[in-house]
């Protein structure tokens, strides 16, 4: 409160925990531009499906605090699941355009717990701007319609995916890969890479941009493909032809019972 009567800028970075490098780069963005730095970090119920992981979801607070002080960050916030959700909780938001296929068509639900628990965080935190990372697109997509829909007062910013040295984008869920697996990882990063290489040599049809990435993905059955999507970039929704700059590519895989998510501008 005093902080804001100060006139300081306060950036916030929503998160679940389990931090990785991922997450402390989005730290690092709400860090330049913001003077204070409100980290956020709660496994929210609403945003997982019944068959989900929200029970073996990882929690490892201890080391979340640490590595947030050691990044930098000025206040850690970590409500109760009990506590965050009044008992008799029941006002949802929910995005209709951006929130439908890709993630939307699997996770039913998902994109209204994540629209509702940022609006009630947004609320609380009170923050200037928020980051959240492209990992997510569709999620970022869904928040940045919400917002200029409802006149929420922040501003969203969108910061790059954080990968492994291989390509691998950061997740939280990569610990569940067996070593195996984390072997077969990266080609869902290189199989993306290798369809932006189709786009700049002159291929627009979405069609067979997703067939490539299909057959890529499926070869040796490695991955078990829940989505391949070319879409608007900003309203998620699909297209037939790719316009170079305004086109997401985007997948859901599952190496075994983990599940990978990954995304590229076409
Ligand atoms: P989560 O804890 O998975 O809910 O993620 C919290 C925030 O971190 C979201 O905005 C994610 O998009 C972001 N995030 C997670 N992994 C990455 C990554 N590899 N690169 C960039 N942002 C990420």
């Amino acid at each position: 409160m005093q902080l804001r009567t100060q006139g300081k800028l306060i950036g916030f970075v929503p998160t679940m925990g389990s931090l990785h490098e991922g997450h402390l780069r989005l730290v690092d963005v709400a860090k330049e531009k913001a003077d204070v730095v409100v980290v956020s970090i709660f496994v929210n119920p609403t945003q997982f499906g019944p068959n989900e992981d929200f029970e073996k979801y990882p929690r490892e607070e201890t080391a979340d605090v640490e590595k947030c002080e050691q990044r930098g960050v000025d206040i850690v916030f970590a409500p109760d699941a009990g506590e965050f959700y009044a008992t008799n909780f029941s006002t949802f938001v929910n995005e209709e355009l951006c929130s439908r296929g890709l993630c939307g068509d699997f996770r039913p639900g998902h994109f209204r717990g994540v629209a509702t628990v940022v609006l009630m965080l947004f609320n609380v935190v009170r923050p200037d701007l928020a980051v959240f990372g492209k990992k997510d697109a569709q999620q970022v997509a869904v928040l940045r319609k919400m917002v200029g829909d409802l006149f929420v007062p922040v501003t969203v910013v969108e910061a790059p995916i954080a990968r492994e040295e291989d390509g691998l984008a950061m997740s939280s869920r990569n610990r569940y890969l067996s070593a195996e697996q984390r072997k077969l990882a990266p080609r869902l990063h290189a199989t993306l890479q290798a369809a932006v290489e189709s786009v700049r040599a002159g291929e627009r049809r979405a069609k067979a941009v997703q067939e490539q990435v299909a057959a890529a993905l499926g070869e040796g059955e490695a991955f078990r493909v829940q989505y391949v999507g070319v879409v608007d970039a900003e309203t998620m929704q699909p297209v037939e032809e790719i316009a170079p700059g305004r086109t997401l590519l985007a997948v859901a895989a599952f190496l075994g019972a983990t599940r990978l998510i990954d995304n590229v501008d076409l």
